[in-house]
C-alpha cells in the first residue's frame, strides 16, 4: 500500500515570464534559408552534427556564401567531456558562432559549445547538481539550432542536457545565454526518422506538452502551446509512426515538438523528467524511451493524488488533457491514461527492464531523481514509495 502525495500550490494570480530564442523560423523547405539569414555571424562557423552528417546539405549552404566551416560530430546524447572537447575545438578555431543541425543531442551540444566558449573556467563551475551551478556571466556565441528529430524542442529550451558520466546522471547547464539566437524548424529534415526514433522522439514531445500543462509553474501561455500540440500530435503521431513520409504527420509533429520546447522552458516539466535524469544517466536507454514508459505511471500517481486531495483546478486540468487525447467531449481524467497505455505498446516502446535497470537500483534511482529540478515542477509531492512503485512497474 502507497501513501498518498501532497498538492504543491500555485500561484492564485496570473503571472508570468515567456523567454524563447531570438527568431523562429518555421516551414517545409527553409533550411535554404540558412546562409543569408546567418551571414551576419561572421566567418567561422562550428558546425555541430550527429553521425551521419551528410543528411543534410548544410556544408554546400554554408560554403556557398563564403563560410569557413569546421565539424564537429556527435554520435551519442552528449558528455560533458564532448561538450568540452567541441569548446577547445571552438577556442582552437577562432569560432565566430555555433551551428547545431540534428537531433536534441546535437543542438543541446551545440548550445552548450556557444555559450562556455566565452566563459572562463572549466564545465563544471556552470553545471547544476553535480557542479558549483554559476552563472554564465559572458555572452554566449550566436547560436543558431536546427532540429531532425520531432522531440526535445531544445531549438528554444535555455538548458542543454548532459551526460556527467563520472556521477552517473544527466544534468542541465541553464541560463538565458542557452537560448538559441535562430531556431530553424524545417519538418522535411525528419522525414528520414525510422519509425522507432520517430515514436521514441514524438513520445517526449508528448509527454513536454503534458507535464507544462499541470506544473506547479502553469501559465496561460503555455497552457495555449500545451493544448494545441496536444491536439496536434494526438492527431498524427499513430500515422507518422505508420508513414514516414506522411506530410502532414511530420509538420504536426514538428510544430508540437517546437510548442512543447516552449512550455518546457517556460513552465517547467514534472516527475516524468524528473526520473529521466538519473535513468539516462544509468542505462544509456533513448531519452524518449524513458519518457514514454514512464508518462501514463506517472499521470496515474498524480491524478490519485489530486483525486484524494480534491485539486478542482488540476482535475479539470487532467480531465481537459484526456478530452484533447481521445477526441471525445465527454472523456473523464482517466481516459487519458489508458489512452497513454494503448499507445505506448503500440507503438513498440519497451520496459525499462530491457534497457539494464533492474529492481536493485529503485532505491538509488529514486534518491537521485527527488534531487533533479524537474521534480520540483511536479505538481504532486510523490512520497519515496510511489516513486518506487511507479520505478517497479515502468521495469
Ligand atoms: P538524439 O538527438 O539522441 O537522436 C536520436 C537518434 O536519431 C540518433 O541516433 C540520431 O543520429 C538519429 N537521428 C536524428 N535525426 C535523424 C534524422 N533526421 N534521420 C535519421 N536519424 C536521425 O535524440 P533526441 O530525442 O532528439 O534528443 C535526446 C537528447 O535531448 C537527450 O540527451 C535528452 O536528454 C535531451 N533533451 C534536451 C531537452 C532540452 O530542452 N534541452 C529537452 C528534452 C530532451
Amino acid at each position: 500500500m502507497t501513501t498518498v502525495g501532497k498538492c504543491r500550490q500555485g500561484s492564485d494570480t496570473v503571472q508570468f515570464e515567456f523567454a524563447t530564442a531570438g527568431q523562429i523560423v518555421f516551414g517545409w523547405g527553409r533550411i535554404s534559408e540558412l546562409g543569408q539569414r546567418t551571414q551576419a555571424f561572421g566567418k567561422r562557423v562550428l558546425l555541430v552534427t550527429g553521425s551521419r552528417p551528410e543528411r543534410t546539405s548544410v556544408h554546400e549552404r554554408l560554403r556557398s556564401v563564403g563560410a569557413d566551416v569546421t565539424t564537429f560530430s556527435i554520435a551519442t546524447e552528449p558528455t560533458t567531456s564532448l561538450v568540452q572537447s567541441g569548446v577547445e575545438c571552438a577556442r582552437d578555431h577562432g569560432t565566430d558562432w555555433v551551428l547545431g543541425v540534428g537531433g536534441g543531442s546535437v543542438l543541446d551540444s551545440a548550445k552548450a559549445i556557444a555559450a562556455l566558449v566565452p566563459n572562463p573556467g572549466a564545465i563544471f563551475e556552470y553545471l547544476e547538481v553535480v557542479g558549483r551551478g554559476q552563472d554564465l556571466v559572458r555572452a554566449s556565441l550566436p547560436c543558431v539550432a536546427v532540429p531532425t528529430t520531432s522531440g526535445t524542442g531544445s531549438e528554444v529550451t535555455k538548458n542543454a542536457v548532459l551526460h556527467a558520466t563520472d556521477h552517473g546522471v544527466k544534468v542541465s547547464l541553464r541560463g538565458l545565454g542557452l537560448l538559441p539566437r535562430i531556431a530553424l524548424v524545417d519538418p522535411e529534415l525528419t522525414v528520414s526518422l525510422p519509425a522507432d526514433i520517430t515514436a521514441a522522439t514524438g513520445l517526449d514531445a508528448l509527454t513536454q506538452v503534458i507535464e507544462p500543462y499541470v506544473s506547479v509553474t502553469r501559465g496561460p501561455m503555455t497552457d495555449a502551446l500545451c493544448l494545441e500540440g496536444m491536439r496536434r500530435i494526438a492527431e498524427a503521431i499513430r500515422r507518422v509512426h505508420a508513414n514516414g513520409s506522411d506530410r502532414s504527420a511530420r509538420e504536426n509533429m514538428a510544430v508540437a515538438s517546437l510548442f512543447g520546447g516552449l512550455a518546457l522552458a517556460n513552465a517547467r516539466l514534472g516527475a516524468v523528467h524528473g526520473f529521466a535524469a538519473p535513468l539516462g544517466g544509468l542505462c544509456g536507454a533513448p531519452h524518449g524511451a524513458i519518457c514514454a514508459r514512464l508518462l501514463p505511471l506517472v499521470m496515474r500517481a498524480n491524478l490519485k493524488c489530486v483525486r484524494e486531495t480534491n485539486q478542482t483546478d488540476l482535475i479539470s486540468r487532467f480531465t481537459q488533457i484526456a478530452k484533447t487525447l481521445t477526441g471525445h467531449s465527454d472523456a473523464q481524467a482517466e481516459d487519458a491514461i489508458t489512452w497513454l497505455d494503448t499507445l505506448v505498446t503500440d507503438l513498440g516502446i519497451q520496459r525499462l527492464g530491457s534497457f539494464g535497470i533492474a529492481p536493485s537500483q529503485v532505491d538509488l534511482l529514486v534518491q537521485q531523481s527527488r534531487k533533479a529540478s524537474s521534480m520540483r515542477g511536479n505538481p504532486v509531492e510523490l512520497p519515496p514509495d510511489v516513486l518506487a512503485a511507479i520505478l517497479h512497474d515502468a521495469i
